[in-house]
């Protein structure tokens, strides 16, 4: 690789980081592994007592301030079992935002339910007019997607919610470590959802965790997870509880068993990586506010300010372009592209799983035209916490230089 010291950006020696790779899962969880490995004792309910995933329950029902967790397969899965749990009716309504990952209205139709969208604004959160007015349509459940970790108000949510007596699931996937009102995400509404698939805080390549302190809703869910016959009784919790054993006595065999289960080695690569969570929270919150300000600085890049009551643990950044024709956002992806950094614009890449007009398998799809117009000019970068001030440098000045470039090109041909 040659270079010239003088050159402007795009420099050769400024090669941008690689956003992909993960951390390395801390050394710690090897002796686990192998203990694992060596006694063979892989699933949850084998061992009598202190299972990996029961144990893991146990410290993220702490870490988070709940009462009750249960850990499953996927964030989808936890997503899909709170809508079972609280025992919603065939084809009830549930609202949704219009800006979410595709597994969000696909839990929902898994649990024979209808999603019901609702628009989005600018700056990725509900917009709570249209929320409220589409509330009041018959719905019957309500799943707030804290998407890429950015908080709705979720002082209005809960208020419009409480009033109607609709209970509320946070789909807190990609936001463990982000507070509202200095209380943890995911623990405002009745149940929280979060993921442990790779591209989230915490990395078990697939995985996920639902907490409430609800006893009636965790023990159905507990029993729908696959606790066959009297396998909830190794739920650390139920020895201690009465509301949970009776409500556990109450659902013994009424329940379906969808078998969402985690396994104990991906339990034990989840627990290993809790004592990183504040690390990583701080690093990947000190890293996106260093980004955002300077983003900020070009007339042709604009990051949304959070809402007052949040502190965000982002592990990527999210942008809007400003005064682009849809040519120049193609341009403009293409640019940085070609300097190395990959930006996704939501509703410009092709089959996007986060653009609403893609979930086909939901037959009818509604306008939403605020939240469209949103999609085609939101722009996702991921920004994980180990880069470093010179990596995050790189990124900022190729995001910079590629606004720059496209909107100069444009005027010297006079478009
Ligand atoms: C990743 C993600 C999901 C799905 O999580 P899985 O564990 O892969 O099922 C749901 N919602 C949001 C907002 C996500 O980011």
């Amino acid at each position: 690789m040659t270079s010239s010291p003088s050159s402007h950006s795009p420099s050769p020696l400024a090669t941008p980081p690689n956003v992909y790779d993960a951390e390395p899962i801390p050394d710690a969880v090897r002796a686990e592994i192998d203990r694992l490995l060596q006694s063979g004792d892989l699933f949850r309910y084998t061992a009598a007592q202190d299972a990996p995933v029961t144990l893991l329950e146990q410290e993220f029902a702490a870490l988070m301030g709940s009462r009750y967790a249960l850990a499953v397969s996927s964030c989808s899965a936890a997503l899909f079992l709170s809508l079972k749990a609280l025992g919603l009716p065939r084809d009830a309504r549930v609202l949704i935002p219009g800006f979410t990952f595709a597994a969000v209205p696909s839990s929902v139709v898994h649990a024979d339910c209808v999603p019901v969208l609702c628009e989005v604004g600018q700056n990725y959160r509900v917009d709570i007019a249209d929320f409220e007015a589409k509330l009041d349509g018959g719905i019957e459940a309500v799943i707030i997607s804290h998407m890429r970790g950015h908080t709705s108000d979720m002082d209005a949510i809960m208020a419009l919610c409480d009033a109607r007596g609709i209970p509320v699931v946070e789909d807190a996937a990609h936001s463990l470590g982000t507070t509202w009102n200095g209380k943890n995400i995911g623990t405002i509404g009745r149940v929280g959802c979060f993921s442990f698939q790779s591209y989230k805080l915490v990395n078990a390549g697939e995985g996920g965790i639902l907490i409430t302190d609800d006893a009636d809703l965790v023990a159905r869910a507990v029993i729908m997870s696959g606790a066959y016959e009297h396998n909830w009784q190794k739920h650390g919790q139920a020895k201690a509880d009465d509301a949970l054993t009776s409500a556990f006595a109450r659902w013994q065999n009424n329940l379906p068993l969808y078998n969402l289960r985690l396994s104990n080695l991906s339990a034990a690569v989840v627990r290993a990586q809790l004592p990183e969570i504040a690390r990583r929270v701080r690093d990947g919150r000190r890293n996106h506010d260093y980004v955002a300000d300077r983003l900020n600085t070009s007339p042709w890049l604009n990051v949304p300010e959070k809402l007052a009551p949040e502190d965000r643990a982002p592990d990527s950044i999210q942008f809007n372009l400003v005064g682009m024709d849809d040519v120049q956002v193609t341009e403009f992806a293409q640019a940085a592209a070609d300097r190395g950094v990959k930006v996704q614009v939501f509703g410009q890449s092709r089959d996007n799983a986060r653009a609403f007009w893609n979930w086909q398998f939901l037959g009818q799809i509604p306008a939403l035209p605020q939240t469209r117009t949103m999609l085609m000019r939101a722009c996702d970068v991921r920004l994980p916490a180990r880069l470093t001030r010179a990596e995050l440098d790189v990124i900022a000045d190729v995001l910079i230089g590629a606004a720059d470039a496209v909107t100069a090109d444009r005027k010297a041909f006079g478009t």
